[in-house]
């Protein structure tokens, strides 16, 4: 009888090759060629056991099951492995199937190709012991090896059913079920409801007759979904079918809760004339399972997002960074000392104070970070799209100083602090796991470190972060503490070699480092916004000094002021420039701002124009750098400056390298050709100075005729240099 199963080795060697698994008891061994196919095949046994369909699968034409997945077997309360070469016949799934099967196998026979057989489809009523449940049974024919199966794929369709057979109670008007049901039912014409049952009434809260008569609108929460809802659902009760959806309706008093609702037309070709709608209120099944997806990526106590949201977050960004080139910090923030806080004031407050250190840290943090808690005392930041890691610098301190403020739970002023590690994506590693690990370590140094700190897992950015910080801190006071000073650099003519004036450049006389170079604070000055101030402070100055160089007897002085772009987005740049003309009575010409390229760019429209404002008030305006960024002509033009100055990474080699000497000559003739002045800075040697002479650069500035000096050493430069013309005039 059995044709393809000679031997019982024969029958093992089969159920291998077909379903891999067998009694989940195979050599893989024995099968190389199939090797690489099992754990798809493993993968796939798992997916199938998921399901909570029904699948069977069954050897024909002699009708023995070789395989069953998990629901199945729950199904006929028995384990899988137990049907295993019984017959289907045996599963008592009714006559229908069992002839479908038949049919199946004939028609395959006859045909030969299975993908040209129709599925065949069987309602059957199935005996569990205790009840009668409906399968919905569909059943397919596949060919493995040359080996014919039936495959059937079944699920309890015991709730539609029932449904199905209330529908047509109410349609043949045995309304006697109505007052009785479990579920509210109301029958509609036009969208009006014309009857209604007690348990609708009292889901809904109406008093009983009091819902009857009115629009179906009333149990919508607004004008559209009662419109989408509506149109979604009439067009399926038009093409016969009964409508079934989960939804958010309202109670009478204004109360929203999720209701399953199933309707049905009285007839199909006109259901806006005749409905039955039956409504299970759901809201606390529905609440439960909305609470459980949240839970599943959120910790309980804070809500925070937990480990594996933050994970997935993390991968999400590490695909965005690579794209954009960006940096990503993860950052470990562990409370100190926060086990003697639950210790001696017991855990309530110590879960209160988790929830407010929480709040505070979101407090801290952009739209697009995300703060997570992985249990205990330690939160993790995630800082996707960094431009720079010195970003974190701020934040950090800015995290710390909120955390160091005092906390209050239960009429109790708690003072906490924190350590943080910190790890940055691509450097210190570029996966979740490795990026934990390393800011992880980071912390423990801050923590041994004596708390209340922070460190990079790279030291190098430790010594960076604590110098940066060293200056920011130290820049707040320096201006109050007249700490600044300003130099300056002579600027000449290159032909006759008048001098013309000086550009101011700052210095910062720090009390322990010394002279410090605005290329080391300036920057730290304008991400803290203290380039504001600092700017002011320039201008007044600069402008008091060159009224001296006029009173020496110096012709048209100009001093030249370098501004931050700071200075043009958040400050009131013309107020600034305004007060420093007005407060030192100098002329406007006499005052020089230097722009850079990256100010230009940024923003056209409004520095345009405030740079219109300004030019029209007299001063005049250079380009600090040129070379270096992207300015094309056109903005040129449009922001008439006077002086473009040449970038001294062009200067330094001019005389060597042919590529600079091509570039310094461009940029004079299109200058010239512009009707703007040039001046190179960074010139360092005679050799350079006689080259630019050549191209007919108009004005330098450099360490060969000039270093910059304090006010008092260019006042006796400025006079030896007037005494020199005198003398050669
Ligand atoms: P910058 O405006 O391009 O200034 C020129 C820099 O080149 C100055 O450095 C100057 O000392 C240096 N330099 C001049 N001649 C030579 C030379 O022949 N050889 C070499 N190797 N270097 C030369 P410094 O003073 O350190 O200033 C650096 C930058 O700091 C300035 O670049 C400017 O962007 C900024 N800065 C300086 N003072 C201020 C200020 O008051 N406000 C603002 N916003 N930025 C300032
Ligand atoms: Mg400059
Ligand atoms: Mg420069």
């Amino acid at each position: 009888m059995v044709k393809h199963c000679d031997s019982a080795d024969d029958w093992e060697e089969r159920k291998e090759r077909i379903i891999g698994l067998g009694e989940r008891s195979f050599h893989k061994s024995y099968y190389p060629q199939l090797k690489q196919n099992l754990d798809r095949l493993e993968r796939f046994h798992t997916l199938l056991d998921h399901t909570s369909d029904f699948v069977v699968l069954v050897t024909l034409p002699d009708g023995l099951i070789t395989d069953a997945n998990a629901a199945f077997g729950r199904l006929i309360g028995k384990p899988v492995e137990a049907l295993i070469g019984k017959s289907f016949e045996s599963l008592g799934l009714g006559a229908d199937a069992v002839k479908v099967l038949d049919i199946l196998h004939r028609d395959m026979v006859f045909r030969r190709d299975p993908r040209q057989l129709p599925n065949h489809s069987v309602i059957t009523k199935y005996d569990t012991n205790n009840t009668f449940i409906w399968l919905d049974l569909s059943f397919r024919i596949a060919v493995l090896d040359g080996d014919c199966y039936g495959v059937m794929v079944g699920r309890d369709v015991t709730e539609r059913k029932r449904n199905e057979e209330m529908m047509t109670a109410l349609l043949t008007e045995k309304a006697a079920l109505l007052d009785n049901a479990l579920v509210g039912i109301i029958s509609v014409k036009d969208r009006r409801i014309i009857s209604c049952n007690r348990r609708f009434e009292e889901m809904m809260g109406y008093t009983p007759g009091s819902a009857i008569g009115h629009s179906t609108r009333i149990l919508y929460e607004s004008d559209e979904t009662f419109t989408s809802f509506g149109t979604e659902a009439y067009r399926a009760l038009n093409l016969g079918l009964q409508f079934a959806a989960t939804i958010m309706l309202v109670r009478a008093n204004g109360e929203p809760f999720w209701c399953e609702l199933t309707g049905r037309a009285f007839d199909s070709e006109n259901p806006e004339k005749g409905s039955i709608w039956i409504f299970t209120d759901v809201n606390d099944r529905k609440l439960a399972e909305d609470r459980a997806v949240f839970l599943s990526h959120h910790d309980t106590l804070t809500e925070l997002p937990n480990h594996q949201l933050l994970k997935d977050r993390l991968e999400q960004a590490i695909m965005l960074a690579d794209q954009g080139h960006n940096v990503i910090a993860l950052m470990v923030i562990d409370i100190d000392r926060f086990k003697t806080i639950n210790d001696s004031l017991g855990y309530g407050i110590g879960n209160q104070l988790l929830i407010d250190v929480a709040k505070r840290l979101k407090g801290c943090v952009r739209e697009i970070d995300t703060v997570s808690r992985q249990g205990g005392d330690e939160f993790i930041l995630l800082l996707p799209n960094l431009p720079n890691p010195d970003n974190c610098v701020t934040l950090v301190g800015e995290l710390m100083a909120q955390i160091s403020q005092p906390f209050f739970i239960m009429d109790k002023e708690l003072a906490l602090s924190v350590s943080v590690g910190i790890a940055l994506y691509p450097d210190d590693g570029n996966d979740f796991e490795s990026l934990m690990k390393k800011a992880d370590m980071a912390m423990y140094r801050a923590k041994s470190a004596g708390r209340n700190t922070y460190r990079f897992f790279n030291e190098e950015m430790n010594d960076e972060a604590t110098e940066q910080l060293n200056i920011s801190v130290g820049l707040r006071k320096a201006l109050e503490n007249n700490q600044f000073q300003l130099y300056y650099q002579p600027q000449l003519k290159i032909r006759g070699g008048a001098l013309i004036g000086a550009e101011a450049l700052i210095r910062w006389n720090h009390p322990e480092f010394g002279m410090v170079s605005p290329a080391r604070f300036i920057p730290v000055a304008e991400e803290s916004g203290l380039i504001i101030p600092i700017g002011d402070w320039v201008m007044q100055e600069a402008c008091r000094e060159v009224v001296k160089w006029a009173q020496a007897g110096m012709k048209n002085p100009v001093v030249a002021v370098n501004l931050s772009a700071l200075q043009f987005t958040h400050g009131d740049i013309e107020d600034s420039v305004a007060r420093a003309i007005r407060d030192s009575g100098i002329a406007p010409e006499m005052l020089e701002l230097e722009l850079t390229e990256s100010i230009m760019i940024r923003d056209t429209e409004n520095v345009l124009a405030t740079v219109k404002r300004l030019k029209s008030m007299g001063v005049r305006l250079s380009i600090d750098d040129f070379g270096t960024g992207y300015s094309s002509l056109s903005y040129l033009k449009r922001f008439a400056v006077d002086k473009l100055k040449i970038d001294q990474a062009f200067i330094r080699e001019l005389v060597t390298n042919q590529d600079d000497a091509a570039i310094v000559r461009a940029i004079i003739q299109m200058a010239c050709s512009l009707g703007l002045r040039t001046i190179a800075e960074g010139v360092e040697t005679a050799d350079v100075l006689d080259k630019l002479k050549l191209y007919r650069c108009d004005e330098v500035q450099g360490y060969y005729l000039g270093r910059p000096m304090p006010a008092d050493d260019f006042m006796a430069y400025l006079l030896r240099h007037l005494g020199g013309l005198n003398s050669a005039d």
